[in-house]
């Protein structure tokens, strides 16, 4: 019989359900017939994501914060997995306030995971962060290999990976912390102080206005688009416990490390495409995209402005890893990502 690589018939909690990624999981996880409860307090999440949400009798909507336990214990209820999104993003948004970031991002995540061990959650799957790499210039990057943090934020993600390991040595609950890198697609908001540059870019290029680069343009990222992260998110979720032991086994061989298998699973894996891009060509190849539809972007001239604090010059990541153990395979690279998300967002800015 083949393997299922989707969630189904299940209960998940998505916290952050209302947020750019969270979001997109609840609709993808209502499709495929789930129960669906979200946890979001809105502080950066929106009612209008989960339109299509509200309208499904399997989705559950709790308002609350992962600051408060009782509401975590709430929202767990019943749950077979939880999709952990809940967080405050941003590197510039810690650095302006690493006081809020820290509570939620290291306060909330321990009361989600303790409540979600005390409610008997089979797997903890939460989102953590490239950012954790720091400064390490090693590239491309590989999950054991971290170097020291460059911003609160990137501090408040690697604690949180502490966590999940200790809590699963301690307590038993199976972890996986998936490190996105940058992200983009459908619903990813473009305004605000702490816009990621994708759909900053994109909304600036419609509106005629110039986008900004921090730096000269040759600093990269591996940009990700969303369905190869909700690929990732239900392969870590549902990738059985022996099958995910015997192959972490050959990969710990692999790289010259051993692996005890009667250690409960706590592992994180990089979730990207595997290829980088500076932003010098991301915003030609935007251009390139959005001026089939209205010609005039292509003449728009790009600025230049100096580096940004706490922004490491380059990033890639190995996807091996979550290719060799949970069967990751994205499906998206940078040039159909863009091309998805420009048409999402031709459709729905105003
Ligand atoms: P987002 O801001 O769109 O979503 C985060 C959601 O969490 C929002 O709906 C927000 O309202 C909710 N939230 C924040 N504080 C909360 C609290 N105290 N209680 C309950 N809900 C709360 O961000 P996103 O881009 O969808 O990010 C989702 C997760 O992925 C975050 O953990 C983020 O750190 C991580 N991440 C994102 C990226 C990326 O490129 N977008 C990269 C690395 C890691």
């Amino acid at each position: 019989m083949k393997e299922s690589r989707i969630i189904e018939n299940k209960k998940v909690l998505v916290t952050g359900g209302a947020g750019f990624i969270g979001s997109n999981l609840v609709d993808v996880l209502l499709k495929q017939g789930n129960e669906v409860v979200c946890l979001d307090n809105f502080a950066t999440g929106k009612r209008k994501n989960l339109q299509l949400a509200l309208q499904n009798e399997k989705f559950k909507l709790i308002e609350g914060d992962i600051r408060n336990f009782e509401d975590c214990t709430v929202a767990v209820q019943g749950c077979d997995y939880v999709l952990h999104q809940a967080a405050l993003g941003s590197v510039p948004r810690s650095i302006t306030d690493p006081m809020t970031t820290t509570d939620v991002n290291i306060g909330g995540f321990v009361k989600m995971l303790f409540a979600s061990k005390e409610a008997g959650v089979k797997r903890f799957v939460y989102a953590a962060s490239s950012s954790t790499y720091g400064d390490h210039k090693a590239l491309p990057k590989v999950e054991h290999i971290i170097g020291n943090a460059l911003s609160p934020y990137a501090i408040t993600k690697y604690v949180d990976e502490l966590f999940a390991k200790n809590f699963s040595d301690i307590y038993g609950i199976e972890t996986v912390g998936l490190r996105y890198f940058n992200v983009f697609g459908r619903r990813q908001d473009p305004n605000g102080a702490y816009a990621a540059v994708i759909p900053k870019f994109v909304s600036q290029l419609m509106a005629h206005n110039s986008p900004l680069i921090n730096g000269d343009g040759s600093y990269s990222r591996d940009f990700t688009y969303i369905d190869n992260v909700i690929q990732a998110n239900q392969l870590a979720a549902i990738t059985p416990t022996i099958d995910f032991k015997d192959k972490l086994k050959h990969y710990s061989e692999g790289i010259g490390k051993s692996y005890d298998q009667e250690i409960t699973i706590s592992e994180v894996f990089n979730v990207a495409y595997g290829e980088r891009t500076t932003l010098k060509e991301l915003v030609e190849i935007l251009q390139m995209t959005l001026s089939k539809f209205d010609s005039q972007i292509n003449d728009i001239k790009i600025s230049y402005g100096p580096n940004r604090g706490g922004d490491i010059p380059h990033s890639l990541a190995s996807i091996e890893k979550a290719n060799k153990i949970l069967g990751y395979d994205p499906k998206y690279d940078i040039k159909t990502g863009l091309l998805e998300a420009t048409n999402w967002y031709r459709e729905n800015l105003v």
